[in-house]
């Protein structure tokens, strides 16, 4: 059928998954941190690199995103898995200001689903080299709508905060 080589479709975003939008990875070597987010017992950290040895008053974490998104290409519906690059395009911010922003408003990522559902993207969709993961992950994508803007621009005007930051519309 398609092959391992990535293939492009265009597709519109049907849902977003809001649970669990970003994971923490040690901010040295990228790997991923065992513990999950909201762990109240202070930030991992890495056991590769002991960050915090080498670096005392910084978290030795952040995040990056990993959305599930099911899309809907002309034939058919599936999921698909947005890691960081991807995804930010989206967003339009790091998934550490989008955590903050979502811990400030508790419904922003279920909102930034919303704001994308709908949208068309052309994406370029690579089989994962990891033969457990069960979905087709972004490689890219590309707004359709030239009116397009981040999920992050519209949740703002909508929470009315940070206005005036960054690029307003045309
Ligand atoms: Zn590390």
């Amino acid at each position: 059928m398609e092959g391992d080589k990535p293939s492009t479709v265009m597709c519109r975003v049907v849902a977003m998954d809001p649970r669990n939008f970003c994971y923490s990875v040690c901010s040295a070597c990228e790997r991923t941190l065992a513990h999950p987010e909201n762990s109240s017992s202070g930030p991992s950290i890495c056991k590769f690199c002991d960050f915090k040895a080498f670096n005392p008053g910084s978290s030795g974490s952040k995040r990056l995103y990993r959305i599930l998104l099911s899309v809907a290409s002309e034939t058919k519906v599936f999921v698909v898995i947005c890691f960081d690059r991807a995804a930010r395009v989206l967003f339009g911010c790091s998934a550490d200001e989008f955590f903050h922003f979502a811990k400030l408003n508790p419904f922003a990522a279920v909102t930034a689903g919303k704001v994308l559902e709908g949208e068309m993207f052309r994406m370029t969709l690579s089989k994962p080299k990891n033969g457990n993961a069960q979905h087709l992950r972004v490689a890219s994508v590309v707004p359709l709508s030239s009116g397009f803007c981040p999920a992050i621009e519209t949740l703002r005007k909508l929470y009315g905060v940070g206005a005036g930051a960054g690029a307003g519309p045309s």
